[in-house]
């Protein structure tokens, strides 16, 4: 449980110099106890006391880190609109090692396919999982170094037999891979071993009390580099347990659920399995391991993730700058939008489909949408008229023609008088676009 600030100052040296940027001690332990500041940013602070302020000084979920470059954890609010959600759930796609070479060669081939380029972003795919279903270390070993050869993603070794990993373990182990799981049979072997190696190791329990109870065991083995599995595979309860265990380390900061979780797909036909999964991308799992590798079935996931790890304060945006579509010429349409970057991106994909050449200028509306940003007074003929003139694209076409979106036909007047262009009303979603240039 989270301590008071009266706790907390209990501990603190009481020497009131305000090194740690609050005038008070008490004001620093008032502050700790709210989950704002540090307990480092009081030098004077005895290791006695920073053991017993570890549950008020440390962040609700403890970031975990591996691989190459995934963080897990490390989220302070169980709402994205509460603050934002900061580390996108790490995806990692299993390949069992029971398959034959060319079985592993072909899917990591279609992993290695998984990159993506949407609304101005890049994505792909985070990780491989090499799962142990051959029941021999030795084959476990040879294929987990088989996939590293073959991938530079981030790694989990996911085996319940700690020969298994610890076959596997040494000749990757500068990969940083995740490693698991330490179940209540084996985890003083795993959780050494992942010590020993410095990576983190998945605690797995078959419910939320067990895996309480296991993690506080682990831990006493001097080791807090740990992602949480509560065991079940049923849709319904894996997001019971997901939501306790964030409600849990958020709400009441229970310490042994101050960690990521992991979450396994149980469905195998892809959809449902990308269903499945958008559950948990939405609540709460740091990371999840599927089946599903085709690209097909990996995008409508990683756009969920995207819209949902996106700072709702900090709408994605284009640089609001004149941009063009395919070989412009002097004769070439000028469409304007917003910068947002959704309402750009489906202006430019309808532009490109239409197969004319076409300037496209995105007004500067902080990120919000045509019809967003003219009720907010953004998206103004004056605004519009001066970046128009600004842009120099006057310069670049031979007529004085601009198309707006219809959604602000009102405009059209007011931006013609100020601009001295010809405004032409244009469609009012982005998808008509290529019946109205056919029309024109
Ligand atoms: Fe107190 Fe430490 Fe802050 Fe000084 S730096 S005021 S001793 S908490």
């Amino acid at each position: 449980m989270a301590l008071t600030g009266l706790e907390i100052y209990k501990q603190l040296p009481k020497k009131n110099c305000g090194e740690c940027g609050t005038p008070t001690c008490l004001a620093f332990a008032m502050a700790l106890a709210s989950g704002k500041g540090s307990l480092d940013a009081c030098p004077y602070v005895t290791n006695e006391a920073r053991e017993a302020l570890d549950s008020a000084s440390a962040p609700p979920i403890k970031a975990i880190k591996f691989g190459n470059g995934s963080i897990l954890g490390d989220e302070t609010v169980l709402f994205r609109h509460d603050k934002t959600f900061y580390h996108p759930t790490t995806l990692l796609i299993e390949i069992a090692d029971a398959l034959s070479d060319e079985e592993i060669q072909a899917k990591l081939q279609e992993i290695e396919a998984l990159e993506f380029d949407r609304v101005g972003l890049h994505y792909s795919v985070d990780g491989v999982a090499v799962v142990e279903t051959s029941g021999s270390p030795e084959q476990f070993a040879k294929v987990v170094a088989q996939v590293a050869a073959g991938t530079e993603r981030s790694l989990l070794l996911l085996s319940d037999n700690a020969d298994a990993l610890k076959a596997a373990l040494p000749g990757v182990a500068g990969r940083k891979p995740l490693i698991g799981s330490a179940t209540e049979a084996n985890y003083e072997a795993v959780v050494n071993l992942a010590k020993e190696h410095n990576v983190p190791v998945i605690i797995k329990a078959e419910g939320l009390d067990a895996l309480a109870s296991l993690v506080e065991n682990a831990q006493k083995l001097g080791y807090k580099e740990f992602v949480l599995d509560p065991g079940t595979r049923a849709p319904s309860q894996t997001l019971a347990n997901l939501t306790h265990c964030r409600r849990l380390a958020i709400k009441k900061k229970f310490r042994p659920f101050g960690y990521p979780v992991i979450a396994f797909t149980s469905k195998t036909e892809p959809l449902a399995e990308i269903t499945e999964a958008s559950v948990y991308v939405a609540k709460y799992a740091s990371a999840i391991v599927l089946k599903a590798s085709a690209k097909a079935h990996i995008l409508p996931l990683m756009a969920l993730r995207q819209n949902l790890y996106t700072d709702p304060q900090k709408p994605i945006q284009v640089e609001p700058i004149l941009h063009t579509v395919g070989e412009v010429n002097e004769n070439s349409p000028i469409y304007i939008t917003t910068n947002f970057s959704l309402t750009y991106y489906s202006v430019e994909g309808e532009v490109e489909a239409s197969k004319i050449p076409s300037y496209i200028l995105p007004i500067d509306t902080d990120g919000t949408s045509v019809l967003t940003a003219y009720a907010a007074g953004k998206f103004e003929p004056e605004k519009i008229a001066d970046i128009l003139s600004k842009s120099g694209v006057g310069d670049k076409v031979n007529h004085r023609n601009l198309i707006i979106p219809g959604y602000v036909a009102v405009i059209s007047g007011k931006l013609q008088e100020l601009s001295g262009w010809k405004v032409i009303v244009g469609p009012r979603e982005s998808s008509g676009i290529v019946s109205f240039t056919r029309a024109m």
